[in-house]
């Protein structure tokens, strides 16, 4: 399958250093910063820094490392949030969006990282 990414997406304008973001981490293959528009005290994007769209797209073609790295880089922030409940924290969820049906915004992959309240029910 043939992904078409959009180099003009907000995403790779943070990545450029274009447009500034709030960090929370950053690594050689991804990048962590904090939601423009939280829906939870804790709501944070971590994305690669390849250019890939999708999750599938990245599962797909990203290099090992990539992957690695980018795994690493979700569980990096749970641990700066404080959130994973198997080390006391509350809890946190994962969401990834991803085109139309997935009422993805941004076609740049990012992993929404969201907890600091109980989230209700999670599907609309
Ligand atoms: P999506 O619906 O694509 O999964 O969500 C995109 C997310 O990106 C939204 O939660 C939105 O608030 C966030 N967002 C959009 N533009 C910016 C921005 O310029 N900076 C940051 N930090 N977040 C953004």
């Amino acid at each position: 399958m043939a992904y078409a990414y959009d180099d003009q997406n907000i995403f790779a304008k943070i990545l450029r250093g274009e447009i500034p973001n709030d960090t929370v981490a950053e690594s050689d293959h991804s990048l962590a910063f904090r939601d423009i528009a939280p829906m939870a005290p804790d709501h944070v994007l971590v994305i690669p820094k390849g250019a890939y769209v999708t999750y599938d797209h990245f599962a797909a073609e990203a290099s090992d490392a990539e992957i690695v790295d980018f795994n690493r880089m979700i569980a990096k922030v749970v641990d700066i949030l404080g959130v994973g409940p198997g080390a006391d924290g509350e809890g946190y969820r994962l969401i990834s969006n991803a085109g139309r049906s997935g009422v993805q915004e941004v076609p740049h992959l990012h992993v929404h990282i969201l907890g600091g309240r109980v989230l209700g029910r999670m599907v609309q």
